[in-house]
């Protein structure tokens, strides 16, 4: 017991926020009595494990280090190499003069996905098209494991954004354009921090020990409601709108003692989400009595202002009285620094503001466990990628799919696809690509192509693993048309669909099929009876050629287990999945979202059809 130690060696005093028999308010209040202006808003702030060296950390007494974006330490760190990495960190932290450790966080959105060999699961999209909050919850599990594995002990995660309009870059991310699907899919926080017990505070954090890690609902709030789905743009709502649409899964997730919310890039009406101190303060904190702590977007202050960082002390004063409590800054600490201290010394931010904040943190750092186990252990270094979680996110796979067509006639339909055809051609630019299965948030923050990216396996590979020996596989990316035409195949599977992208990057205004994709489904399909597979993070405008295709699938982002979707096209398991969003017939349409008067979708919101899984016994 390091309170004890202390306590005698010190000789003088009791370190009573050291003592973890001791309530949280006691040891919050204990150890907010004792630090100086500096030690507070040192925990405000959050750095790039980039800059964050043992010393700047100790120095600077910060509060928060974070891997953002792609910021991964080396392609393919080990998780002792990750967990190494945070120990270092740590250590400068537990040596300031309070030794207050410091929190890790990462964006842990589809599985540990900045991780090499890590379970990437489906993206959220996909997740919605399942209807499982229970699946759900236990990939929240998984990858709560997983994220322990490399020492790390809190996500970005859920985004429970609620997307209106499938042009916005972040589309994937959103379980639903629904608000109801979305708010059951918070159950992933029961599954990442693990489930409150029953008459928990209002709004306290909650976070169930060793193997879950804190959570964070994000991106609060509207900013799936963009107009034209313009990413950090301006969501045009009414009040009525926004608590309807956009607010639900922000009560629940409250509720399940989230323990952060990251404000949103966006604006509601035009104002800044990161200055709205009505929402963020008022009612975040206030109605919904939420009790952790108030996340920034990445330079999110500098962005507050155009051009960026063209106004940065009015952005640290708005945004600190809006009620951000943690910034991640994520470079120019020392201008963060200097900048909010002045304010505070100027008495333009009262001291009980920041207290508030610091408060929040604490309480989140208490209710983890930081302080008696600040140090990342091995105990988890075997749940990395755990055949376990493969599993897992092999049924979400599965159940992730929607059959949007299946030709033929009733009583012979295309799918399921028998085991022993004679010779299948597979062919399409995401047939064999784990990167462009995976999508963004996978390795990089863009996303990347390839087979070598991280570990998992491709829809090709998880074909070849289904049939039966005697079934030819012929693999061609961009079979041309007489190829296709003059080699007798039983039939042609075709998987296509968008490159990876994140963000800004993925708006898109058209959401067609890339150009060689629309050709390779052309030459197969015009020839051969054929199944299209599409990988996309939304619904895509479908060629003019839909009726040439026998069988289509809406596969979304699935992720590193590609033997999922092989599992349902040769009826091991049946199809199952609704689609969680209306897929449009042109973009002229768009917005158009289920309960619109002029709805008048190619599929509605909610589609899928079934099918039975075969016996392939005999
Ligand atoms: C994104 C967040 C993410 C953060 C940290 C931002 O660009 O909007 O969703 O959590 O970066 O990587």
């Amino acid at each position: 017991f390091s309170f004890l130690v202390a306590t005698a060696q010190a000789g003088d005093e009791y370190m009573k926020y050291k003592d973890p028999t001791q309530p949280i308010s006691k040891r919050i209040r204990d150890l907010m009595k004792r630090m100086n202006l500096d030690e507070k808003i040192g925990q405000m702030v959050q750095i790039d494990r980039q800059v964050a060296t043992a010393e700047v950390v100790r120095d600077y007494k910060i509060g928060s280090v974070l891997s953002g974006g792609g910021s991964v330490p080396r392609l393919q760190a080990t998780p002792q190499e990750w967990f190494n990495m945070v120990n270092d960190i740590q250590n400068g932290s537990l040596s300031t003069r309070l030794g207050i450790p410091m929190i890790y966080g990462i964006d842990a959105v589809h599985g540990h996905n900045n991780v090499y060999n890590a379970t990437i699961f489906p993206h959220n999209v996909g997740l919605g098209a399942t209807r499982d909050p229970d699946l759900v919850k236990r990939i929240g599990s998984a990858t709560a494991l997983e994220v322990r594995a490399t020492g790390i002990n809190y996500v970005f995660a859920p985004c429970i954004a609620v997307c209106r309009d499938p042009r916005w870059g972040r589309c994937y991310e959103s379980y639903s354009e629904d608000p109801n699907i979305v708010r059951e899919m918070t159950d992933i926080i029961n599954g990442l921090q693990g489930e409150i017990p029953k008459g928990s505070p209002n709004g306290a954090p909650y976070v169930g020990g060793k193997d879950k890690v804190v959570a964070c609902a994000k991106h609060f709030v509207g900013d799936g409601g963009t107009t034209k789905g313009i990413n950090e743009n301006n969501t045009v709502i009414d009040r009525h709108g926004l608590l309807s649409i956009h607010m639900p899964g922000y009560n629940a997730a409250v509720a399940k003692g989230v323990g952060t919310v990251m404000a949103s890039y966006s604006s509601w009406n035009g104002l800044k989400m990161h200055a709205n101190r009505e929402l963020v303060t008022d009612f975040l904190k206030g109605i919904l009595r939420f009790r952790g702590f108030v996340i920034s977007d990445w330079q999110a202050l500098d962005r507050m202002t155009y051009p960026v960082h063209a106004n940065y002390t009015y952005s640290v004063l708005t945004g600190i009285q809006a009620g951000l409590d943690m910034i991640m800054v994520p470079y120019n600490y020392t201008e963060f620094i200097d900048t909010l201290t002045g304010l505070v010394n100027n008495n333009f931010i009262p001291m009980s503001r920041i207290d508030d904040a610091v408060r929040r943190i604490l309480r989140v750092k208490f209710t983890l466990g930081l302080f008696e186990n600040p140090m990342a252990d091995e105990s988890f270094v075997d749940q990395l990628g755990h055949q376990a979680h493969r599993d897992l996110a092999r049924e979400a796979v599965r159940k992730s799919l929607v059959l949007l067509k299946n030709g033929g006639n009733a009583a012979e339909p295309m799918l399921p696809l028998p085991k022993n055809s004679p010779k299948i051609l597979v062919s399409g630019s995401h047939a064999d690509n784990l990167g462009n299965q995976c999508g963004g948030w996978t390795i990089n923050w863009q996303g990347g192509d390839g087979n070598n990216l991280t570990a998992g396996t491709t829809i090709l590979k998880g074909i070849s693993e289904a049939v039966d020996p005697s079934t030819e596989i012929v693999y061609q990316e961009n079979p041309d048309f007489n190829y296709v035409k003059s080699n007798n195949f039983s039939y042609g599977i075709v998987v296509v669909g968008e490159p990876p992208y994140a963000e800004t990057s993925g708006d898109n205004l058209n959401l067609t099929i890339p150009l060689q994709g629309q050709y390779t489904v052309q030459n197969v399909c015009a020839n051969i009876k054929c199944v299209v597979v599409l990988i996309s993070g939304r619904p895509l405008v479908m060629m003019p050629h839909l009726e040439q295709v026998g069988a289509l699938v809406a596969a979304w982002l699935p992720g590193s287990e590609g033997q999922g979707v092989a599992d349902v096209l040769f009826g091991d398991y049946g199809f199952s999945g609704k689609l969680p969003r209306t897929w449009f017939k042109t973009v002229e349409q768009l917005p158009m979202n289920v309960g619109d008067p002029n709805y008048d979708p190619l599929y509605p919101f909610g589609f899928g059809l079934t099918t039975q899984p075969l016996n392939h016994s005999s």
